[in-house]
């Protein structure tokens, strides 16, 4: 997150000029909706429509972005202290936004943000965070419990990312570009039997074989188009029902997509033991429910090795936590970012 004016002091502590405390503004940034709150937690939401190539296929990339700009400077109030959480990749130390297809097409070079906002509301306290690490900060305010060192929210959507938060030192590390868990564009191992018909899947970044191309929303689409799945352009409305009647061709595609992801949580816990809370979300993961939660726990629960023994049920019900559609807030979350300042550096 982005400490774009010069004071880090938490959120609530922050003064206005006279000494009244400032106003607490909030807004969670997406490609189809913008929603916004003045005033704290369990401040009425607004929702408007986002001024994204999404929604305007037609105008340009910097029209969408002084349209974002404007809406922004429009609605938040005089000397506030805003909390935005944003639908891209971030720089969470600069607040330069580094790509968002569905907010302004796909060839983007990094866009500085922040600073626009700080030109058109210099009265304004601008902090930036990505719409994950937002997601995390919810996570962790309602799952973890005394005692929980770390934490991370795992999001399997439209794209793939993760955020890890260390709660005893009250810091989220970032990279030197700002950045942390971009895990969707990792390669990724192919090694389930037959897996390798899923070679070569192009992944939204550009590159191939990656997390994203064939576990993301997206990538399920190409790797039952791959697997000659009939309804694959349909595959989120299928999916679900064929797991349920138990079709082979469903329970391959749910076997391969998963099979990666169990992957990316066996490698965390291998080099992170202190890992003692991982949230599961994002449309993927929602939309399939018990039956993408039974099958990453099937595959954890699977031996591969002395230093990877397998986990049981009760491990992972400690450890492990499936979120259904809602139950994370990247909105409730954002609002907490100024608990964590200044604890997100390199
Ligand atoms: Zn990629």
């Amino acid at each position: 997150m982005s400490t774009v004016a010069a004071s880090q002091d938490p959120i609530e502590d922050h003064r206005t000029a006279a000494g009244a405390p400032a106003t607490t503004f909030a807004a969670d940034i997406g490609g189809t909706w913008v929603r916004m709150s003045t005033g704290g937690p369990g401040a009425p939401v607004e929702r408007v429509p986002s001024p994204s190539r999404l929604r305007h296929p037609d105008r340009s990339t910097a029209r969408l972005r002084a349209d974002m700009v404007e809406l922004l400077s429009d609605r938040v109030p005089t000397g506030a202290r805003a909390a935005l959480s944003f639908g891209a990749a971030i720089d969470h130390l600069t607040g330069t936004v580094y790509g968002s297809a569905p907010l302004w097409g796909a060839a983007d070079t990094p866009y500085d943000l922040a600073a626009d906002l700080r030109r058109s509301r210099p009265d304004v306290t601008w902090h930036l965070v990505n719409d994950v690490t937002a997601a995390l900060l919810d996570f962790a305010a309602v799952h973890a419990r005394p005692g929980t060192r770390r934490v991370a929210y795992l999001t399997v959507s439209s794209g793939i990312a993760l955020r890890i938060a260390d709660l005893e030192r009250t810091r989220i590390p970032v990279d030197t570009w700002g950045l942390q868990g971009e895990v969707g564009h990792l390669t990724v191992p192919l090694t389930d039997p037959g897996a390798e018909v899923l070679a070569g899947l192009p992944c939204e970044c550009g590159a191939t074989d990656h997390l994203a191309s064939l576990a993301s929303g997206p990538g399920l689409v190409r790797a039952a188009r791959r697997l000659g799945i009939p309804r694959a352009p349909q595959v989120a409305d299928w999916l679900p029902g064929a797991l349920d009647a138990n079709d082979p061709g469903a329970r391959r595609l749910l076997e391969l997509c998963a099979a990666p992801v169990a992957h990316l949580l066996r490698t965390l816990w291998c080099l992170d033991p202190h890992l003692d809370l991982i949230g599961i979300g994002g449309g993927v993961a929602e939309g399939l429910a018990g039956h993408y939660a039974a099958e990453i726990r099937r595959r954890l629960a699977t031996a591969t090795s002395y230093a990877d023994r397998g986990r049981d049920d009760a491990w992972l019900g400690d450890r492990l936590v499936f979120c259904g559609p809602g139950q994370v807030d990247p909105l409730s979350g954002v609002l907490r970012i100024g608990d964590w300042l200044p604890g997100v550096t390199p």
